[in-house]
C-alpha cells in the first residue's frame, strides 16, 4: 500500500527545549533532501539508516533553524514507512515555520493520529495495540499504565490469537469433512478441538468479567462525599488530596457547589465529588447544589456518608441516610478528636464505620485502605499482571464471540450436522477480528492451507 508523506509536530505545543516535527512516507528522503544542509555536507542519501545528523534546515537559501534530524527508514520503523524526525528549538513559532518548509516542499499535513493509523495499515500492530498507544499517552497511574503496556506489548492480541485458533482448528476439520466424503471423516468432533473450544469460552468469560475492573482502573471511579452541612465533607476531601483545594469554613452550607478532584488510590483514580450540604433550604443557589447532591448520590459508584462525631445525631442526618443508596456506601465517623458517644446502630444499613479527624489527619490511611478494597471488591491481587480488558469495543465484541462458540458447543453436543456450525463460526471469527481490526475469510483459508494437505 503506498500512501502519501504526511508531517505534523509531535511534540506538545508551547515553549521547550526541543520540538519534534515528524514526516512518514516514501517522500520523506527526497524532502528532507531539499530542505536539510547537514553540517556533514553529505547528501541526504548518504546519511545512515538510523542515524542523527546536525545541521540546518534552509528555506530559500535562509537559514530557518539549527536540527538534529534522526533518519529511520523502512521498514523497521514506527510506521513502517521512511520516517524522519527534525528536532528543532522548541519556541511555538520556530517549530510551526519548520513545520511549513516540510508541507511546502510536498508533506500533507497528517490528520489526527495518523502516523499510529498507517502503523496499524501497514501492520505492524492491530488494532488493540493501537488503543493501547493512545491509553499509554492518557495513562494517569501506574496500574492503568501498565495495563496499557501489557496490550502494547500484544498480550490481548495474542490472547486471541489462540481463541481464534480454536475456531479455525474446527472450521479446517468441518471443511475437510464437508469437501471430501470419500476420505470417510464424518465422526464427531475431535474431543481436543472440542476442549479447547471450551478452554476458549472460558478464557473470554474471564475477559468479558475483567472488564469492570479494567475500566475502574482506567478510568477511575465516580465518589461522592455526602453528609449534612459542617460535619467535615471538605475537610476529608482536603485530607485525601492532602492539600488544601475546596473552601473549607464554619458556617453551615457554605460548600455549595460540587469539586471534582482527582485522587490516586494505590494506583486507582478517585474522582471526587463535594457536594453541598443535603438540607432544606430557601437559598436558591444552594437548592442548585442540593439538587446536584441528590443526582450525584445517584450517579456514583462509591458514596462517602459523613457524620459528626462530636455533635449529636439528628433528623438531617437521618433525611441523607434515607436517601443513599447503600450497597455503594462506606460510613466515615469524623471529628474523633471530640469524643462523644454515638448509636451507630441507628445506620443498620451501613456495616462499616471508619474513624478519622480530617482536622487531625487521624484514620486518613484507614479510609484509602477501605476505599481501595471496597473498588477492588476484595480482591487486592496485583492486577497488572493479569490479562484485563479496559475497552468497551472489546467486551462487546467478545460476547458476541463467546455467543457464538456457546452455540458452536451445544450443536457438537447436540450431534447436529456440522454445516449448523458455519454461521456460528463465522460470527465467531467476525467477533475475533473485530476486536484485532483483522479480515477474517483469508486467514480461514490460510489456516486450512497450513494445516491440511488438501492436494493429497
Ligand atoms: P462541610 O460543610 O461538611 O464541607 O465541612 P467543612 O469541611 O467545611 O468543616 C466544617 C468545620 O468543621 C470546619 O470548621 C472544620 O475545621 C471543622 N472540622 C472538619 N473536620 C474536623 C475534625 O476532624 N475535627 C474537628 N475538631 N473539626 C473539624
Amino acid at each position: 500500500m503506498l500512501l502519501d508523506t504526511i508531517a505534523a509536530i509531535s511534540t506538545p505545543r508551547g515553549e521547550g527545549g526541543i520540538s519534534i516535527v515528524r514526516m512518514s512516507g516514501s517522500d520523506s528522503l527526497s524532502i528532507l533532501e531539499k530542505i536539510f544542509k547537514p553540517k556533514s555536507e553529505k547528501r541526504v542519501n548518504e546519511l545512515r539508516n538510523y542515524s542523527i545528523n546536525f545541521g540546518h534546515i534552509i528555506d530559500n537559501k535562509q537559514i530557518v533553524d539549527e536540527v538534529l534530524v534522526s533518519i529511520m527508514k523502512a521498514p523497521n520503523t514506527y510506521t513502517r514507512e521512511d520516517i524522519v524526525e527534525i528536532n528543532c528549538h522548541g519556541g511555538f513559532l520556530i517549530t510551526e515555520k519548520v513545520l511549513e518548509v516540510v508541507l511546502k516542499n510536498g508533506a500533507r499535513i497528517a490528520e489526527i493520529g495518523e502516523f499510529t493509523k498507517r502503523a496499524f495499515l501497514n501492520g505492524r500492530i492491530d488494532l488493540t495495540q493501537a488503543e493501547a498507544i493512545i491509553d499509554v499517552i492518557h495513562g494517569k497511574t501506574e496500574k492503568s499504565l501498565s495495563l496499557s503496556l501489557n496490550q502494547l506489548r500484544g498480550d490481548l492480541r495474542d490472547k486471541i490469537g489462540v481463541i481464534k485458533k480454536s475456531v479455525l482448528d474446527l472450521a479446517a476439520h468441518i471443511n475437510v469433512v464437508l469437501d471430501y466424503p470419500e476420505e470417510g471423516i464424518d465422526d464427531p468432533v475431535p474431543e481436543n478441538l472440542v476442549a479447547n473450544l471450551k478452554k476458549a469460552s472460558n478464557e473470554i468469560k474471564e475477559l468479558i468479567l475483567s472488564y469492570n475492573k479494567g475500566k475502574i482502573i482506567k478510568d477511575g471511579i465516580k465518589t461522592a462525599i455526602i453528609g449534612k452541612p459542617n460535619v467535615g465533607k471538605s475537610s476529608i476531601l482536603n485530607s485525601l488530596l492532602r492539600e488544601e483545594r475546596a473552601i473549607v469554613t464554619h458556617i453551615p452550607g457554605t460548600t455549595r457547589d460540587i469539586i471534582e478532584e482527582v485522587i490516586n488510590i494505590n494506583g486507582i483514580p478517585l474522582l471526587l465529588v463535594d457536594t453541598a450540604g443535603i438540607r432544606n433550604t430557601d437559598d436558591v443557589v444552594e437548592n442548585i447544589g442540593v439538587e446536584k447532591s441528590k443526582e450525584l448520590i445517584n450517579s456514583a459508584d462509591l458514596i462517602l456518608y459523613v457524620i459528626d462525631s462530636s455533635r449529636d445525631l439528628d433528623e438531617e442526618d437521618f433525611k441523607i441516610y434515607d436517601i443513599i443508596n447503600t450497597d455503594k456506601v462506606i460510613g466515615i465517623l469524623n471529628k474523633i478528636d471530640i469524643k462523644k458517644e454515638l448509636d451507630l446502630s441507628k445506620f443498620p444499613k451501613i456495616n462499616k464505620w471508619i474513624k478519622v479527624s480530617a482536622l487531625e489527619k487521624l484514620g486518613i490511611d484507614n479510609l484509602e485502605d477501605e476505599i481501595y478494597h471496597y473498588i477492588m471488591n476484595g480482591d487486592v491481587e496485583d492486577s497488572s499482571q493479569k490479562l484485563v480488558i479496559t475497552n468497551v469495543r472489546h467486551k462487546s465484541a467478545l460476547e458476541k464471540t463467546n455467543e457464538a462458540l456457546l452455540n458452536i458447543l451445544s450443536t457438537i453436543s447436540m450431534g447436529l450436522p456440522m454445516d449448523l456450525m458455519a454461521v456460528d463460526i463465522k460470527d465467531a471469527l467476525d467477533s475475533l477480528s473485530e476486536v484485532t481490526g483483522e479480515i477474517s475469510s483469508e486467514d480461514l483459508l490460510d489456516h486450512i492451507f497450513s494445516n491440511f494437505c488438501v492436494g493429497k
